[in-house]
């Protein structure tokens, strides 16, 4: 699960991170006042919607008045933000952080991750903050350092001094630094989360180091350990059929293609969807209906894939293993009567029951192709669409 930046920032807080001062504000006169409870005369106003590059895109606006955050607010507030991370839809921003203005003198980077490879976080930095990471990795790989963090002992107080040595930081920043990567190493680990960002991470006129931005994840399956956290979820910022999805307990995502896949088992969805490609089609979507495969979850799965209009044709790949084919055939069927598939479908069972399943759908008077292997199951489904 994925936050706003002012909710990870209320996060950071707590642990201690240093964060410039700043309020969330959902209409203009919100802004205006959050503002005048800031004092000061620098206010920097931020869309909040989960995406960076908020900041190039004209999401991030300085102001020199508790008026002027309530004009840019005004403006911001409804409007369509498109960054390159948004795609080009955009997204609509409904909320805005008024925070005060920093006086920037460094811009760094800094993030924790999971390294899967060594079963580690890692800690990475650079003193190339401000810009895109991903860019800075592909053309200035040195400019990033790792610290690696040993699970059984943690973070260590050393670890936080080298990164803050290597980021060229000196007397009083040393500090202010170290307690910033323990806290936020602290906010990681404790909050259960899957990524921290701060992009950039500053160092102010007066030596101080701050989140300027600040980006978190969260493992949707530690979330019932974190009712507070859970509660930060944005459904206006998720794709609604992956929201109905979520009531149903689908593992869906949608994609930008059009043909639709029903598939249990994660693994085998993702080599349904890398079949689909190679036989030229496009997969509209990643749907895992998991083991049990019910008349239910099935019905629903329909129901989610056809409610995306860009979906021209259906695969049903469903291997029977715990499940029986004849079972998730019966499912197929009975969804068929309930929900309108009015899409070519090609369905190709494999495993325990496959014959049974094959004789119920041939008799089922539905209008199906059958394919048994699952290139054969591919190539027709993108022939159907072309
Ligand atoms: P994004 O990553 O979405 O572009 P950021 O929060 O990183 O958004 O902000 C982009 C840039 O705006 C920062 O690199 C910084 O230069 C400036 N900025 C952001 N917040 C403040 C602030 N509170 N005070 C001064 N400048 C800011
Ligand atoms: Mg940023």
């Amino acid at each position: 699960m994925n936050i706003h930046e002012y909710q990870a920032k209320d996060i950071l807080r707590k642990y201690g991170v240093a964060v410039p001062r700043g309020k969330v504000a959902f209409t203009p006169e919100e802004a205006e006042a959050a503002a005048k409870e800031l004092g000061g005369n620098v206010f920097v106003v931020k869309a909040q919607i989960h995406a960076g590059g908020r900041g190039k895109a004209g999401g991030v606006k300085l102001a020199k008045s508790p008026e002027e955050v309530k004009e840019i607010a005004a403006k911001m507030i409804g409007s369509k933000l498109v960054t390159h991370q948004t795609g080009p839809q955009g997204k609509e921003v409904r909320r805005v952080l008024v925070e005060e203005g920093v006086d920037i003198v460094r811009e760094l980077y800094l993030g924790i991750v999971l390294d899967r490879s060594k079963s580690q976080l890692v800690i990475m930095a650079s003193t190339e903050g401000g810009v895109e990471i991903e860019k800075v990795a592909a053309e200035n790989p040195d400019a990033i350092f790792k610290e690696y963090v040993a699970p059984d002992i943690g973070l260590q107080p050393f670890q936080a001094r080298r990164i803050a040595f290597r980021l060229g930081l000196e007397g009083a920043q040393v500090k202010n630094a170290v307690k910033f990567i323990i806290g936020l190493y602290r906010a990681f680990v404790e909050s259960d989360a899957s990524l921290a960002e701060i992009n950039p991470l500053v160092v102010t006129g007066s030596g101080e180091v701050l989140a300027l931005d600040a980006k978190m994840n969260f493992d949707d399956n530690a979330l019932y350990r974190h009712p507070d956290i859970a509660e930060m979820r944005d459904l206006h910022e998720e794709d609604p059929l992956e929201v109905e999805a979520s009531k149903y307990h689908l593992n869906y995502i949608k994609l930008d293609g059009n043909v639709g896949c029903m598939v249990n088992g994660a693994g085998l969805a993702m080599a349904t969807m890398d079949i689909i490609k190679l036989a030229g089609g496009m997969p509209a979507n990643f749907l895992d209906v998991g083991g049990g495969a019910s008349v239910e979850t099935v019905r629903n799965g329909f129901k989610i894939i056809l409610s995306d209009p860009n979906v021209k044709a259906i695969l049903v790949n469903i291997f029977g293993g715990i499940v029986r084919c004849d079972r998730v055939a019966k499912g197929i069927i009975e969804a068929a009567q309930t929900v309108d598939i009015n899409v070519p479908l090609v369905i190709r069972l494999a495993g325990t029951n496959a014959e049974e399943a094959a004789e119920l759908l041939k008799n089922s008077g539905m209008n199906f192709e059958v394919a048994s292997t699952l290139e054969e199951a591919a190539r027709k489904v993108v022939s159907l669409i072309q």
